[in-house]
């Protein structure tokens, strides 16, 4: 099936930083709402993406188990780092493939199917409010208002290991999934998000409209939504999605006899040998590539804001050679109007990933100083 993404993310109205974080990098996506006092939020957030996602590309095998990964990645962080001690993140994750979904969740972000007009929810939210709505002490209505609704009882980083939800879901086309955190449905019902997806065909416009009206209904929270499409037929090949494991050879295909199989004998050994050499160096070469570029850092713009990339800021035949890793709530033009980061759309190479964030650091602290005139 063909999968088409919106995505998008804002710190909201009250928040004094996004600790919301997500990941599109066909045919993964995720979105994570990071806790914890100082940086913790973002820290486990953005930590929990970035190991669910290198787990992946180095082996196939459950989500769940990816998610677990990212589980200790974090634990074991928090437990080095007492700055960002007590850190946790929720992490809600799909794997498409074909006509196949995989979800793999815990915590309170969700995941919807939206098909044929109605919204479905597939998680459960791993909170008190909605264990008590399960054995009947409350109503969902009553949840809703509840003093304790943000207490979660099941979260990433917390434990050396966690039991992860997963479900298997058979797709069709037409098939929308939104995957989003609390910030959007703490502020919007489900008729409202039903009827921004019903209304919205494109998934950037429904991805943005969704976090435009929780923003409106309040914002109280950082907003994550990401809208995924399925539509028939055959997705191009991805770039991003030529993990180290398919770094193997493939065996060059034995020619069919007949007049076309001229080429015998020694020689045809010869092409072969070379024809798989040349392939040996493709492959190797975009291995080398990916682990170079997983290497590289860059401050650039992401939806009309600083963000913090890995990679390099170019293209090669279409195929974008970075992805965002932490989109920021700084409005890329108030960057670009101070001259030092007037490049800031070519992108701002850094040496590594706490460089990047220093720069993104400056560029905060140089608006935040009165200008003069
Ligand atoms: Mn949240």
């Amino acid at each position: 099936m063909r999968v088409r993404v919106g995505a998008a993310t804002d710190i909201g109205r009250v928040r004094e930083g996004n600790e919301d974080a997500y990941l599109v990098e066909a045919p993964l996506y995720a979105v994570a709402d990071g806790v914890g006092g100082h940086r913790g939020g973002e820290v486990a957030s953005e930590l929990a993406i970035d190991t669910l996602h290198r787990r992946f590309l180095e082996r196939r095998g459950p989500l769940g188990e990816h998610v677990n990964e990212a589980n200790r990645a974090v634990f074991e962080h928090a437990q080095r780092d007492r700055s960002v001690a007590g850190m946790a993140t929720t992490l809600t994750a799909a794997l498409i493939d074909d006509d196949r979904a995989l979800l793999a969740h815990v915590g309170d972000s969700r995941a919807y199917l939206f098909r044929d007009g109605d919204l479905s929810r597939l998680t459960e939210d791993h909170t008190l409010v909605h264990q008590m709505v399960m054995s009947g002490e409350i109503t969902p209505e009553e949840a809703e208002a509840h003093p304790h609704r943000n207490i979660i009882t099941r979260v990433v980083g917390m434990e050396g290991r966690i039991e992860v939800d997963q479900i298997d879901l058979r797709l069709r086309p037409g098939d929308r999934i939104l995957l989003c955190t609390d910030g959007l449905t703490g502020m919007l019902d489900e008729d409202e998000i039903r009827g921004i997806l019903a209304g919205m065909p494109e998934p950037q416009q429904a991805a943005d409209r969704l976090v435009q009206a929780a923003n409106r209904a309040g914002g109280v929270d950082n907003i994550t939504a990401l809208v995924i499409d399925l539509a028939e037929g055959e997705d191009p090949p991805v770039e991003t999605s030529t993990p180290v494991e398919r770094g193997t050879i493939a065996p060059v295909p034995s020619r069919p006899a007949g007049p076309a199989a001229r080429i015998s004998g020694r020689r045809g050994r010869r092409l072969a040998l070379w024809g798989g050499l040349a392939l040996a160096v493709v492959v190797i070469g975009l291995v080398g590539l990916r682990l170079f570029l997983d290497t590289q850092w860059f401050v650039g713009v992401a939806n009309g804001h600083v963000a913090v990339y890995r990679g390099i800021p170019a293209e090669v035949v279409g195929f974008e050679l970075h992805h965002v890793v932490v989109e920021t709530e700084i409005p890329a033009a108030d960057a670009e109007s101070l001259a030092l980061y007037r490049d800031l759309p070519d992108g701002i190479t850094a040496d590594d990933r706490a460089s990047a964030e220093a720069i993104v650091h400056e560029i905060r602290r140089d608006l935040s100083r009165p200008r003069s005139p």
